[in-house]
């Protein structure tokens, strides 16, 4: 056990996380890994010996965000000096010059690839702040298992990295280059995660679907996460549409247990705009898919990200990305507006697209996305469905919350009879535009 200050306890983390689902998964391995080296956990900054934030550098506003939260912990580290404070993640890669003169207070600072040194760095000198951000393009923490959340469903990170470099993208340069879990680890750890009562996996990555490890590739992976007992329902989050191949495709519809739902992010309607983002598909080859897709799993939902008002997009790039969502007729969307982002390779372009603009193009597609999704839920009514009961709905009233194998928010009356972890039927009743009140025939 650690000994700090001469007391006998273990010195307790508070760890925040920002972003994506990845660093949610992150922050879990991490957790693991400072409880192996001795650390408690706590869920109170205030008593906490050392304050981590796992940190997003996808948008310039993530990061301002975070720099804002910092100086408000800093005040908890002026009422007790000994308090360590750092700072995880993809901003921690992304911003290593200048992060310690805007944060001058903090002590550690840790890429992606550095949190098996977490202990070590940790352990630091006080008032010497230790860096590093080397990124390793071996380390996939395969033999780490993360400290999963009690629940239904896990996430279950399956790669890292990414090689596709898209022009708008930091991914690439902070967390580095493509590489794979092996694959007897991602099948420890689903046995593992089936043994202790999870139903749902999601399997992670940023480009999920380029998996390859030795011959066996992401359609193969998925069949046998599939084939471990006691898992009833997989997804996986985030493909990209250029390794969206014929074994994913056919695993898809070939597996029961793969559900009908898939993330495919397009982040444009425009040829123009897509191929200066460098995303390596056309709009057509992109329906041309969704169609493929459709045709091979009925019942599929698809949401996707999309960005507006990056470099040189005109108004008719703008409108082709309205025309592609309503053809495509998302059941839901990550929206945004571009933001120029160090190191990528679009960041010399630079902006023409303004700030008012961009706003006035995010707020169009989002209600243009609200009346997509609506016209989708509403189409379910009266239809049944399975549903993965995950617990109380927030809103109470008696009702419970669980996800359709569409990935679709249910709610549903609770009963004695219905416990967290069981597939119940239910009747969709009526539909908004984020979920579906149910009843239980
Ligand atoms: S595929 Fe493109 S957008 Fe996605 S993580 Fe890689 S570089 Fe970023």
């Amino acid at each position: 056990m650690i000994v700090e200050n001469n007391a006998c306890r273990a010195p307790r983390v508070y760890l925040e996380t920002y972003g994506c689902q990845m660093n949610i998964a992150d922050s879990q391995m991490v957790t693991a890994i400072l409880q192996q080296a001795g650390y408690a956990t706590t869920s109170d900054a205030n008593e906490a010996d050392i304050i981590l934030l796992n940190t997003c550098a996808i948008r310039e506003h993530a990061e301002d965000r975070v720099l804002g939260r910092l100086s408000d912990l800093a005040r908890l580290k002026d009422a007790r000096p000994r308090r360590k404070l750092g700072l995880l993640g993809c901003m921690a890669q992304h911003n290593r010059a200048s992060l310690l003169k805007k944060a001058p207070w903090l002590d550690v600072v840790a890429g992606p690839d550095s949190y098996r040194r977490l202990p070590e760095l940790l352990a630091g000198v006080a008032g010497d702040p230790t860096v590093d951000v080397r990124l390793d393009r071996a380390e996939t923490y395969s033999d780490i298992s993360p400290a999963y959340d009690s629940g239904v469903r896990a996430y279950v990170t399956v790669m890292r990295g990414c090689d596709k470099f898209c022009a708008f993208c930091v991914v690439p340069y902070v967390r580095g280059r493509e590489r794979s879990v092996p694959l007897p680890a991602i099948l420890r750890e689903v046995e593992r995660l089936a043994e202790r009562g999870t139903k749902e996996i999601v399997l992670l990555g940023q480009t999920v679907n380029a998996y390859r490890y030795n011959q066996v590739g992401f359609g193969q992976l998925l069949r046998m996460v599939a084939a471990v007992d006691g898992i009833t329902r997989i997804r996986f989050t985030s493909p990209h549409p250029s390794d969206m191949t014929a074994d994913v495709i056919e695993a898809m519809a070939q597996e029961p247990k793969v559900q009908p739902y898939l993330h495919l992010p397009v982040q444009s309607g425009s040829d123009r705009i897509l191929a200066a983002m460098g995303r390596g598909y056309t709009t057509e080859a992109y329906l041309r898919l969704v169609e493929r897709l459709r045709s091979a799993i009925p019942n599929l939902a698809l949401s996707t990200d999309i960005i507006v008002g990056f470099h040189g997009e005109e108004e008719s790039d703008f409108a082709a990305t309205l025309d592609l969502m309503r053809r495509v007729g998302y059941d839901s969307a990550f929206m945004f507006k571009y933001s120029v982002r160090e190191h990528t390779r679009a960041f010399k372009l630079g902006d023409t697209v303004s700030n008012e603009e961009k706003s006035r193009r995010l707020a169009e597609v989002i209600a243009l996305q609200e009346s997509l999704s609506l016209e989708r839920n509403r189409a379910l009514i009266g239809r049944e469905f399975p549903v993965l009961v995950e617990g109380p709905a927030r809103r109470g009233g008696g009702m419970m919350v669980g996800k359709t194998p569409q990935f679709k928010t249910a709610l549903f009356p609770a009963s004695p009879s219905i416990n967290i972890g069981d597939t119940v039927n239910v009747r969709i009743a009526s539909a908004t535009a984020h979920s579906l009140l149910s009843t239980v025939p």
